[in-house]
């Protein structure tokens, strides 16, 4: 069966590892009728806008999306692409799973999934500056909203997660001690979520700064993880390091109305179009995707060729220690499939 998705290939190395992202599908033999728009700095290039009605309407209508990185401006210029489209589809969860392919690591063994709560707290875009005497920017403000419903579901999120996959346990992460609105408002949910649990999943709660530290220090403690926007966005990027960095870090953005699949990387400007960049994190973005269609066999097959394809055929791109561009490195893993 032909699956309709949207397919946003990106900016940066986002079209490089899209291409050898699509090649892997094909070899899977898994039929996608890809609807490709655009995005980011592209679609300003093509479109005039960072996020054209017509991406929209696409994923509306497929409920089904393959993202590629995305630039966002620092500073100044546009709002995030990237927090647009969680918003407006309410892609409340963020499930980002880090897990050791590479052995011989400084770690061994990893596997933990940080769920992160998707459209509320810091990112709800209330950033102001106001203007004293004549510096515009005397006094900046930044406020975070979140609220019961969106704390809850994302724990209840978490703990159906972590009991569907037979995880023992799900730690919730906060700063209920100095946040004592909003980080206490998460925590106090959490742990609601959790007496309906008591028996099946494990729970235990950690200040976010120790849960950074014990992240190098102990990693194994860690089964699940759900936390508020900013330090799931933060200890996402720090578990990916844990396994050989964000080349493999995938992501599913995950809401009632739809799903967008992506890699926890950004656009990656320093490495675009030298061909060099790992498509791993997208590749296991897309097996994602497939275990959200049902397709769970073809899922594994992927995931267990791109191991192969870097641990056995030792085919590795620069960031893991190699010397392989992308190119060769999706077609070590089609070889594989
Ligand atoms: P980044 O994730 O793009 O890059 C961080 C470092 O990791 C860089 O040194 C980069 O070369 C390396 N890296 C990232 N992906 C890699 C890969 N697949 N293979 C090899 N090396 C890889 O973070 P940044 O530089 O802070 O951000 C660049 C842009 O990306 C910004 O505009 C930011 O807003 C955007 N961004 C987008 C997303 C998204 O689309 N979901 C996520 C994070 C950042």
């Amino acid at each position: 069966m032909t699956r309709e998705a949207t397919l946003i290939a990106g900016d940066g190395i986002g079209p490089e590892i899209t291409a050898a992202t699509l090649q892997v599908l094909d070899a899977l033999g898994v039929q996608f009728d890809w609807d490709e728009q655009y995005g980011g700095m592209a679609a300003v290039e093509k479109a005039g806008t960072p996020l054209p009605n017509a991406t929209l309407d696409s994923i509306r209508r497929t409920k089904l999306a393959l993202k590629g990185p995305l630039t966002t401006p620092v500073g100044g210029g546009y709002r995030s692409v990237n927090v647009a489209l969680r918003q407006e589809f309410d892609l409340y969860a963020n499930v980002r799973p880090t897990k050791t392919i590479v052995p011989g690591g400084r770690y061994e063994n990893i596997d933990l999934v940080i769920i992160r709560e998707n459209t509320e707290g810091l990112y709800v875009g209330l950033d102001h500056s106001f203007r004293v005497g004549d510096d515009p920017k005397a006094v900046v403000q930044a406020m975070s909203v979140m609220t019961r419903e969106g704390c809850r579901r994302v724990c209840k999120y978490a703990f159906e997660y972590a009991k569907l996959h037979g995880r023992k346990k799900v730690t919730i992460v906060h700063k209920a001690n100095i946040l004592k609105a909003t980080s206490a408002l998460f925590l106090e949910t959490g742990r609601q979520i959790a007496k309906e649990y008591e028996g099946v999943v494990m729970c235990d709660d950690k200040i976010v700064d120790n849960a950074a530290m014990q992240l190098v220090i102990k990693p194994e403690q860690f089964d699940v993880i759900v936390t508020t926007n900013l330090f799931g966005d933060i200890l996402s990027d720090e578990a990916s390091g844990l396994v050989g960095g964000l080349g493999l870090a995938p992501g599913a953005n995950i809401g009632t109305r739809a799903a967008i699949f992506e890699a926890v990387h950004g656009s990656a400007p320093d490495i675009a179009g030298q061909g060099i960049a790992n498509p791993s994190a997208q590749l296991l973005a897309a097996a994602m995707m497939l275990d959200h269609i049902g397709e769970t066999a073809a899922a594994g097959r992927l995931r267990q060729a791109l191991a192969a394809a870097i641990v056995k055929d030792n085919v590795r791109t620069k960031d893991l220690g190699g010397s392989a561009s992308t190119s060769d490195f999706a077609r070590a893993v089609v070889k594989r499939v």
